[in-house]
């Protein structure tokens, strides 16, 4: 039985709706703490002087801390964009995985705390609205600015589970796609085309859907990955 515990941050305030309408929570954002010694990202993210926090944290024990009441609005994402949003913190509930991460020794996310994730989704898919498609990274809503939490983190494991979009490979055009046609397809999907460069929203889109390699160049791979994401929000 994996149990929640209550660990509570004082970083949070009121959802905010967009425009005259609801607030709306249809996102949910993954990250990795990226600091050591690990355990010390449970404290900063409850620390006031920190300003920042989610409404989980996942230790690698697969320990689930709740650190901030899901109706209000965890600091975890910054500046960042989805699908036209950009009060991303007022849309979204935030998951912080702790992790090393890439400048202290970046490794994969452990088994139970993996297994606990898949849980604590579940639960929160069932609750809210949210689409596939808004299942994210950090990097996804904010690519210049983020690499969190990174290609190891198993989008398609996780998507097995019913959690977040994996493109079904089944057709691809074969002609290589021109950049305006990649910004177009990106763009469509969800990123933020205006404010990235080509290069970091390709980065972004392969550390989670291509993985093996993260290098901003749209290869034939990479081209498959994306055609298929696009056609399968399309069907
Ligand atoms: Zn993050």
């Amino acid at each position: 039985m994996t149990k929640i515990t209550y660990y509570p941050s004082t970083n949070f305030n009121e959802r905010m709706p967009e425009g005259t309408g609801p607030v709306k929570i249809d996102i949910l954002v993954i990250h990795y703490t990226g600091m050591i010694p690990e355990n010390s990202a449970l404290d900063w993210l409850c620390n006031p002087e920190s300003n920042v926090s989610a409404h989980y944290l996942i230790d690698e024990k697969g320990i689930i801390f709740n650190l901030v009441p899901v109706l209000m609005r965890a600091w975890h994402a910054g500046e960042s964009y989805w699908r036209g949003a950009t009060d991303i913190n007022s849309r979204s509930i935030g998951i912080e995985l702790v992790n090393p991460g890439h400048d202290f020794g970046y490794r994969d996310f452990s088994l139970n705390q993996v297994n606990s994730l898949i849980y604590l989704a579940k639960i929160i898919l069932s609750q809210y609205p949210i689409p596939p498609r808004n299942v994210l990274g950090h990097s996804d809503i904010s690519p210049a600015r983020k690499i969190d939490p990174g290609e190891r983190f198993p989008w398609k494991q996780l998507a097995k589970e019913g959690i977040g979009l994996w493109p079904n490979k089944k057709r691809s055009n074969n002609t290589e796609p021109s950049n305006k046609q990649v910004i177009s397809m990106l763009k469509s999907y969800g990123y933020d085309t205006e404010n990235n460069s080509l290069s970091d929203l390709v980065t972004a889109f392969q550390r989670h859907f291509r993985p093996e390699r993260c290098d901003g160049i749209v290869d034939k791979e990479t081209q498959v990955q994306l055609e298929n994401l696009i056609f399968s929000v399309a069907e």
